[in-house]
């Protein structure tokens, strides 16, 4: 393709009232990144308006985990939205519903008893907060409202759930003091798959003991931190923190919204760890990618506490609570997870992102090469150009969306050997030009 060819293939592939008038994920409206017009998607493929197809290497941000245009996925959808599409939650259930919670509770710990639906990721953040917050209140101790968290975290972009992201990564510069003010202890360098180093623990440990009286929970994302470093620590971690929090009564939320449902190779990252959390939070993948939903699973403990003392009721009930065509999808979604032999696949999938993202180490430019279940990262020594590096991508047929210095895969796990090698052979390109 010669330059100029490429400039107006790229100009179709974009949409002047887009540019003008959408807002995009972290964009300017006067300088906004380029948006690439999809047609449909199908399978592993994205398709653009001018026919070309791009290998999907993102799952649409962690959620489409069975591709794209799932035939029963589709058949749940269309199926419910001709009985009904929605109604509220207050004082009326339903079918998806019962059956989605049955379904969850089958695969979640035993611990985890209780299930709030809600509507987003972020959503699920300040729901597992507030409940929290909540629970201690209800155990006479209303001065437990802060929350302790790890740097270079991420739980959503609402007010809440902003306020837990890292400090320096996340808004916090910006918003200031409109923003509640966190306890951040430092990531654990303890690598996922290298030795256990115990001084890791000891920020956290000397947080609680300074502290403790006025933290309601520990939140973290188990083992992956997604968007904020694409890092994966030690398990271990998980099960000192735990042990910390419950010796002082603070409660343990487990942010599985990016982790759950297969990606790190465990259906649920907190299996990683011999621990299970308080609260724990759901979404993404939940539908499979279809919609948004999320859901919050929560202790007997922590129910009973909260229901069992004023004001006898958890006290937050958004208006598409339960959702019924969003709980049906779901519940077709994790079953269809269920029955497709997702642990095989994504080990597959780890297994080939190691071997062929492995010769990336000897690049210059390169700083780690990490790989956990289905998601493959490149960490670079410098920043790339999101603009520059996303059409390449584009021009090499695949969907890879760069942030910073991380270039990373997490594939939608029906992809095959020959689609992951044209991803992990496009990523090694790109990544050696910069
Ligand atoms: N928590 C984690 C770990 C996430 O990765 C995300 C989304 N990237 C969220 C919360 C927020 O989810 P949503 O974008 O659906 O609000």
């Amino acid at each position: 393709m010669n330059c100029d060819n490429s400039t107006d293939r790229f100009a179709i592939l974009t949409d002047a009232f887009d540019r003008e008038h959408l807002w995009h994920p972290y964009t300017s409206t006067t300088h906004p990144l380029p948006a690439y017009r999809v047609k449909s998607a199908e399978g592993c493929r994205i398709i653009l308006a001018d026919g070309t197809e791009l290998i999907e290497g993102m799952s649409s941000w962690w959620c489409a985990v069975h591709g794209y245009n799932n035939p029963v996925l589709n058949r749940a959808a269309k199926e419910q939205i001709d009985r009904m599409s929605h109604v509220m939650f207050g004082g009326l259930t339903h079918g998806p519903a019962i059956e989605l919670g049955k379904l969850l509770l089958g695969i979640l710990p035993p611990e985890l008893t209780h299930i709030f639906y809600a509507d987003s990721g972020s959503v699920a953040v300040e729901v597992a907060m507030k409940m929290a917050v909540q629970y201690q209140y209800a155990r006479g101790l209303a001065s437990r409202t802060n929350f302790v968290t790890i740097r270079s975290g991420y739980h959503g972009d609402t007010w809440n759930a902003m306020s837990v992201c890292d400090p320096v990564t996340g808004m916090h510069g910006i918003f200031g003091t409109a923003l509640p003010v966190r306890h951040f202890v430092p990531q654990p360098r303890s690598r996922f798959d290298g030795r256990w180093d115990p001084e890791d623990i000891v920020p956290l440990k000397d947080t609680l003991e300074r502290y403790g009286d006025g933290i309601a929970a520990l939140i973290l994302e188990p083992v992956v931190q997604g968007a904020g470093g694409m890092w994966f620590y030690h398990p271990r971690y998980l099960e000192e923190a735990s042990r910390l929090c419950r010796e002082r009564g603070i409660l343990v939320i487990f942010d599985e919204i990016a982790t759950g449902f297969g990606r790190t190779g465990k259906l649920f990252a907190y299996e990683h760890a011999g621990t299970v959390p308080d609260i724990m939070c759901i979404g993404k993948a939940l539908t499979g990618g279809y919609m948004t939903m999320s859901a919050v699973i929560a202790s007997d403990k922590v129910a009973d506490t909260v229901s069992d003392n004023y004001p006898y009721a958890f006290m937050h009930g958004p208006t598409f609570m339960g959702n019924p065509l969003a709980c049906a999808v779901a519940r077709a979604s994790v079953q269809l997870l269920m029955d497709s032999g997702w642990e095989a696949k994504v080990g597959a999938i780890e297994m080939q992102l190691k071997r062929e993202l492995a010769p990336a180490r000897e690049y210059p430019q390169v700083a780690d090469v990490r790989v956990l279940g289905a998601i493959g990262v490149i960490e670079m020594k410098n920043p790339v150009d999101m603009a520059t590096v996303q059409r390449r991508f584009v021009e090499e047929g695949v969907w890879v969306r760069p942030f910073g210095r991380l270039v990373y895969v997490m594939p939608p796990f029906i992809i095959t050997s020959s689609e992951l090698s044209r991803l992990t052979s496009a990523l090694l390109r790109v990544v050696s030009e910069q």
